[in-house]
């Protein structure tokens, strides 16, 4: 089977075209520029190439993706007839999406319907949908959420304690991200660990970051929150602060609301504390040669990030698994032994030389921790294929 992944976001939509069973890669690109110029990087294998075409629309990126697909010379197909459905990543899918679904029209208004939610993602998600459907009209076509995963979360803790008005009329609510990393890897975790009732925090940490847990397959609570804002501090992101902080400072400053926001979503987080990068390995050699910010900007991160596994242990009554993904989780050790060692007390333990590989699936707790740790690289795109192959061929 060939899945057509679609990531489309304003001037960009990145694809994959992948097999769902394998996993497998046959082609990759992004379209960049789309509604400036345009341009397309295509990858085979080890093969690139660069072009750059016409793209005033969504639409133009398809077809010069389609195009590039069957290409005689970097195509991977001879026609889109092969392409078996489409697999496209939607941001917020609100309260009205707790799963993956085929698209039709309502699942489009549904997706309208959450645009105050997610207003910079979904109409950019919506263009790639209505583009691919425009292009290859008989082609089946699967919304993916990144905020599905999170939605058998308790009221408890999905619930912001404001006024109510506020959920009920405009479902003003915890949702949470990264669910398609989530999900595979708490999917991928029960196959490690062989069982599928288990107590599990996972820990996605990459430029963006966020945290869930995860009782028997189903998230109970996670960290980002209405946006992905939330949670431990980022790359560029502040993660949780006082609210009254955004007031103190529009006033002072005379700064507006959005200007604020851009602050707290771009300028803070890593890249704020250490002045210097937003990166894990820049904040790395800077404290290797005795910058104190970037020591600290890593050690505040490593911190909120013990904090909330204790909390969701809590929470939990207790954890059997600790999962750590995504670019700082599955390669930066110093981070994973930073947030262990704070993680002592319940008895986690992790094997500094296992602990010493970057980047690789496995286990490095020690066989007396109380708790499995385990570095699980995710895998959003097989994801992706994976539930849209399911629904289309559960709809055949
Ligand atoms: P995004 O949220 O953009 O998907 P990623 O999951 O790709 O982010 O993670 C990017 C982060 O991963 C960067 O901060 C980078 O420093 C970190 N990272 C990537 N590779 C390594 C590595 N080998 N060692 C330490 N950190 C790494």
């Amino acid at each position: 089977m060939n899945i057509l992944i679609i990531n489309a976001g304003s001037s960009s939509l990145k694809y994959q075209l992948m097999d769902p069973e394998t996993g497998v890669v046959s082609a990759k690109g992004l379209c960049e520029r789309i509604g400036i110029d345009g341009r397309l990087n295509h990858k085979v294998g080890e093969n690139k190439v660069v072009k750059d075409i016409p793209m005033p629309t969504h639409s133009e990126a398809i077809a010069a993706t389609l195009e590039i697909l069957q290409d005689a010379e970097h195509g991977v197909i001879k026609s889109v007839a092969e392409i078996d459905a489409v697999g496209h990543r939607v941001l917020h899918g609100g309260m009205e999406f707790f799963d993956s679904c085929i698209i039709n029209d309502e699942v489009i208004k549904a997706i309208e319907k959450c645009i105050p939610l997610g207003p910079l993602h979904n109409p950019a998600n919506l263009m790639g949908i209505r583009a691919c459907q425009a292009v290859m009209p008989t082609t089946p076509q699967v919304a993916v959420f990144d905020t599905a995963f999170h939605m058998t979360m308790p009221s408890k803790a999905y619930r912001y304690a404001i006024p109510t008005e506020y959920y009920e009329n405009d479902s003003i609510r915890r949702y949470g991200f990264h669910g398609t990393s989530h999900k595979y890897v708490a999917k991928r975790t029960a196959e490690l660990v062989g069982k599928k009732e288990f107590k599990m925090v996972n820990c996605h940490l990459g430029n963006g970051s966020s945290m869930s847990a995860v009782k028997d397959g189903k998230c109970q609570d996670t960290t980002m929150g209405l946006t992905p804002l939330a949670g431990v501090p980022m790359g560029t992101r502040s993660g949780d602060i006082d609210a009254a902080v955004v007031q103190f400072i529009c006033n002072k400053y005379g700064m507006s609301v959005d200007e604020c926001l851009n602050m707290l979503n771009k300028k803070s987080g890593m890249l704020a504390i250490s002045g210097v990068s937003s990166d894990f390995r820049d904040l790395e050699d800077g404290a290797k040669n005795g910058n104190e910010a970037c020591a600290l900007a890593r050690e505040k991160f490593c911190y909120e990030v013990a904090k909330y596994v204790g909390a969701y242990a809590a929470a939990l009554n207790g954890i059997d698994v600790l999962t750590f993904t995504a670019g700082v989780g599955e390669n930066d050790c110093n981070v994973r032994a930073k947030v262990c060692e704070y993680l002592g007390f319940m008895g986690v333990k992790i094997d500094p030389e296992l602990n010493s590989k970057r980047g690789k699936e496995m286990l490095i707790s020690t066989p007396d921790s109380k708790v499995q740790v385990w570095v699980v690289p995710t895998n959003e795109e097989l994801m992706i294929a994976q539930d849209t192959a399911e629904l289309v061929n559960a709809a055949k």
